[in-house]
């Protein structure tokens, strides 16, 4: 390919609306463009190294012995009724409605479709296991698309099923898809570290997320150095205390006592005024679980995750309740709010379990408790674990202390069990004529977001570093003057040379000045650059210089294929 043919200019400013590395560069180097909020096209360049991935993905699931099938994107209504997701996905599904009134989805997810596939042709235990994927579109109305494809409103993503007979085929189908994954993420020279997560809204039990640790990713994670548990803080949990310390703790006699605190409504605020440290105080918050209120309670000094809460309440919306229903239910002003009193259900965290001192709202304008005690003074409608894990808490596993780390979620798979087959009856008949619910999995990566991903990872100040097996061509020719006849055959011979060899080569063909076609190639990211200049041409010699880590090398004109080869291939 010769650069002037090649469709994606390149920009020389970085575009205002893109904050993060991977998104300016995906526009600076002409890989893709903006079409709108989310949605992109991807230009040659850009395309070449999501096909670059998608293979990669292809042999590693072929590997894996999944089958490729495409899957409509536009999916109908009642599929949706059946598992109850028509309105449980909420306003993230895009919605249509055709001539006849019927209604459809762009697809966000594929599980009712294949579920629905699957179950009209397989009959027997026979027939599986079986493990089916595509690579497509998919549509998700995000409330914040952002950071270019990394959460975009229309992106590609690989997703798998499997169909197992029981559990156990269930596992190996896990096991194999999350050995893949490792393979998928290396090959594409990815660091992807996976976590334990939660299930969200696509339900099951077991899963992993495969997080690329960077600090411009959006999920919090938590890790252990000293052994291999590593979790998203929505899911790290943490152990419930021993009911006898519990017993101990709050064998306290000190009754409640009101204390004054105009006008102090903060955790800050109320620290500083009774000089006492966050760790004393129980922070009760109110929420709307489902429209109706409940309250959470916590120690102070940890951060409630509504994840966790959620999970607790098993409720499909959960929002932290405004101004006046936290006035309406707790009869007081935000800033006073306690459980003693309240009349609506109580969710208490682990940490308050053992406080018998603590100090809270009075529900009441300007004043708290002190000495409030769990049984005592209220009752909880249920224990559980609400806290984020962050840095220093113990491993659950080792109880050393987790180190905390952000990341961008490349892929995720999970352990559906019969969550699917159940209320879209995908069944089997098994070896005894018995009919059963297939067990599913189903396993995702998303490509377009991997792409980023890797940029995110492998980059400096002037652009790309492509891996090898991504990039979309791997050596440039940069003559520095290509109207100088002699480096022009130069140029040239080297390049059909190096196509011949069947090396992905680009040849840099324009009449612009030497500076910008050095810019334009460490941006676009090329592995190799090969600049045929006029200061080693009498010695028929070129400077080949390493993208990733800018050394640079003179080989020889006899030498060149050869020692770039072994630089590229090894
Ligand atoms: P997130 O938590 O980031 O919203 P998710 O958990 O909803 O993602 P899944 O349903 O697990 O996503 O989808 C599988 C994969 O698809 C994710 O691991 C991610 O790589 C990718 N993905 C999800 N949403 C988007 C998006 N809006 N834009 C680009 N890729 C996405
Ligand atoms: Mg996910």
């Amino acid at each position: 390919m010769q650069t002037s043919q090649i469709y994606g200019p390149t920009l020389r400013e970085i575009p205002a609306e893109a904050e993060l590395v991977s998104h300016q560069f995906m526009l600076r180097a002409g890989l893709m463009r903006k079409s709108t909020a989310g949605v992109y096209t991807y230009l040659p360049l850009g395309l070449i190294v999501l096909h670059k991935i998608m293979a990669i993905i292809r042999e590693e699931m072929t590997s894996a012995q999944g089958q490729e099938i495409l899957l409509p994107i536009m999916q109908p209504a009642e599929l949706w009724h059946e598992t109850k997701r028509w309105d449980d996905y909420g306003d993230e599904m895009f919605k249509l409605v055709d001539r006849h009134k019927r209604q459809f989805c762009l697809g966000p997810t594929h599980e009712e479709v294949i579920t629905a596939l699957v179950r009209a042709d397989v009959r027997s235990y026979r027939q599986l296991p079986l493990r089916l994927y595509q690579i497509q579109n998919k549509y998700r109305d995000e409330i914040r698309p952002r950071f270019g494809v990394i959460r975009g409103r229309e992106f590609i993503m690989k997703d798998l099923y499997s169909f197992d007979i029981d559990e156990q085929g269930l596992h190996e189908s896990y096991q194999a898809m999350f050995q893949a994954y490792t393979r998928i993420f290396e090959r594409c020279g990815l660091s992807a570290l996976p976590v334990e997560a939660d299930s969200g809204a696509i339900g099951g039990d077991a899963t992993h997320e495969f997080m690329v640790l960077a600090d411009s990713g959006e999920a919090d994670i938590v890790y252990c150095s000293a052994c291999d548990y590593a979790a998203n803080v929505e899911r790290a949990e943490f152990v419930a205390p021993d009911v006898h310390t519990i017993t101990n703790d709050s064998a306290n006699s000190d009754c409640i006592q009101e204390l004054d605190t105009p006008h102090t409504t903060t955790i800050d605020e109320l620290t500083s005024a009774l000089e006492i440290s966050a760790d004393k105080l129980i922070k009760t918050m109110i929420y709307l679980a489902d429209k109706k209120p409940i309250a959470a309670l916590i120690r102070g000094d940890y951060t409630l995750n509504e994840v966790k809460l959620q999970k607790a309440l098993d409720c499909q919306e959960l929002v932290l309740a405004d101004a006046q229903t936290t006035e309406q239910v707790t009869s007081a002003p935000v800033g006073f709010a306690g459980p003693v009193g309240l009349s609506i259900p109580i969710i208490v965290d682990y940490s308050v379990m053992t406080m018998s001192h603590g100090i809270t709202g009075a529900n009441q304008r300007d004043l708290h408790l002190a000495n409030v005690t769990l049984g005592r003074d209220y009752q909880a409608t249920a224990i559980a674990d609400l806290r984020e894990a962050k840095s220093g808490d113990p491993c659950p596993h080792c109880s050393e202390a987790l180190e905390s780390a952000r990341g961008i979620e490349v892929g995720q798979v999970f352990k559906l069990g019969t969550k699917y087959s159940e209320p879209l009856e995908a069944t089997f008949l098994d070896e005894n004529g018995k009919k059963r619910p297939m067990i599913m999995g189903c396993y995702g990566i998303g490509v377009s977001r991997t792409m980023a991903a890797i940029i995110e990872q492998n980059h400096d100040s002037d652009g790309i570093c492509w891996p090898i097996n991504v990039a979309p061509y791997h050596v440039i020719i940069v003559p520095v003057n290509y109207k100088d006849e002699a480096q022009k055959n130069v140029a040239d011979a080297v390049y059909r040379q190096f196509l011949d060899a069947k090396v992905a080569v680009v040849l840099d063909d324009r009449h612009e000045r030497p500076g910008v076609k050095f810019k334009d190639a460490d941006l676009i990211g090329y592995p190799i650059r090969i600049t045929v200049g006029p200061r080693l041409l009498p010695e028929k010699q070129v400077e080949v210089t390493i993208r990733h880590n800018k050394e640079q090398l003179t080989i020889h004109l006899d030498e060149v294929l050869e020692k770039v080869s072994r630089l590229l291939y090894g």
